[in-house]
């Protein structure tokens, strides 16, 4: 089974209106070249609205880095997935490092903001991934494959298309100490074989995992090369459109370069 590359920006807290419009205007015609690679945006919600409707019609997916469960009520600060799918939104970030560790976000609630995503159709990218504490103590894989267990055990037999992984060890992100391929490779392998044990060969072989933290135009394509690696979330490196760019079209080259895995 040949999985499709997907390439995501997380611009977390950056960028006003008028810089998200102008970044959009010009990935736009690049993603539309970029055949086989899924492309997101991660946006704030001030501007999301913006990016939803000039990307609305493309391949570039507009996503929002936040939301809640719940579909309305008393939630001061929360906007609700109906409210991201009425501006057009088509996926959305769980369970980011940066929601876990600064804003206290548990297993518990990224478990149920993916449940209600993925009811809702709107394409959850959940990430997941250690500490540098945890990693140095041998402890990566059982945070890692704890925080899979509860948000697979929270979904009742989905579809390997209906959610992404992203595996981001927390070390890596924003610091400049990418992991290597091999750490990479090592960490997102096991979890698919943790997802055949969980839902099946097909959602294992089908789904998508990217790998996040400090890729860059430089690192990519060995990152990409993988086997088990299906793109990358990216923060810093996707601040500058031209940078983004190159990040797509490397994982176009990965795709044609016929980067098989699965059955
Ligand atoms: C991220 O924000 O998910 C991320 C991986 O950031 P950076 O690429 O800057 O490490």
């Amino acid at each position: 089974m040949t999985r499709r590359p997907m390439m995501a920006a997380n611009w977390k807290m950056n960028k006003t209106v008028r810089e998200a419009q102008d970044y959009t205007a010009a990935l736009l015609p690049h993603a539309a070249d970029a055949d086989g690679v899924d492309v997101a945006v991660f946006a704030p919600l001030t501007c999301l609205s913006e990016v939803a409707r000039m990307a609305e019609d493309s391949q570039v997916l507009a996503g929002a880095q936040n939301f809640y469960y719940e579909d309305s009520g008393a939630f001061t600060g929360e906007v609700s997935i109906p409210m991201l799918q009425d501006i057009g939104v088509r996926t959305v970030l769980v369970g980011h490092s940066e929601r876990r560790e600064v804003f206290g976000e548990s297993d518990d609630l990224v478990a149920r903001k993916t449940k209600r995503a993925v009811e809702a159709g709107l394409l959850p990218v959940v990430c997941v991934g250690e500490t540098k504490e945890e990693r140095d103590g041998g402890g990566m894989w059982e945070k890692v494959s704890g925080q899979v267990r509860v948000v697979m055990e929270s979904l009742d037999g989905p579809g390997g298309d209906a959610l992404v992984f992203a595996y981001e060890p927390i070390w890596a992100i924003g610091t400049g100490d990418t992991a290597t391929p091999e750490d990479a490779q090592d960490a997102i392998g096991q979890m698919r074989g943790l997802l055949k044990e969980l839902a099946g060969d097909d959602f294992a072989a089908s789904v998508r995992i990217l790998y996040g933290g400090s890729v860059k135009p430089g690192n990519v394509a060995e990152i990409m090369a993988q086997e088990d690696v299906d793109g990358a979330l990216v923060g810093g490196a996707s601040l500058e459109v031209e940078s983004f760019v190159a990040l797509i079209e490397a994982a176009g080259e990965a795709a044609s370069g016929g980067e098989e895995s699965g059955d």
